[in-house]
């Protein structure tokens, strides 16, 4: 009789701790895949960087968020340590003219300040809305 309570407390923790992943999502995997800091689910942006009103999935109320400029400027400190540190080492090690370095690097910082902007802006959405709770 006593171990068939343990049990049933056992399952009812272990749905109720999985109704609360279903209901978190996990803040850094959701604002990587561009997803809602609530559900997980629904969609955060509608096209590039613009941000839905609310969620699709459970309706959380995007408006409250702003992030500003915040995802930019990091981008920008990420992006221009990665590529203007590795145009010093390209330069140092090897000498190559001067043509190599623009038609390399400017291409290459332009393609990962885009690549990371949208993971960015939606890390720093998910972020936000995690920690003004
Ligand atoms: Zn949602």
């Amino acid at each position: 009789m006593i171990e068939d309570r343990t049990e049933d407390a056992e399952a009812a923790r272990d749905e109720s701790s999985s109704r609360a992943v279903a209901v978190c999502a996990d803040p850094v995997r959701a604002g990587l895949r561009g997803r809602c800091p609530r559900c997980g689910q629904g969609a955060l942006f509608d096209g590039f960087l613009k941000v839905r009103p609310a969620c699709t999935a459970c309706g959380l109320d995007y408006s409250t968020i702003q992030t500003g400029d915040g995802p930019a400027s990091f981008i920008m400190q990420i992006a221009g340590f990665l590529v203007g540190f590795s145009a010093l080492f390209v330069e140092i090690k090897f000498h190559p003219p001067m043509w190599v370095h623009l038609v390399v690097w400017l291409p290459l910082v332009v393609v990962l300040s885009l690549a990371l902007m949208r993971p960015g802006r939606g890390l720093m959405i998910a972020l936000q809305y995690r920690n003004q709770r």
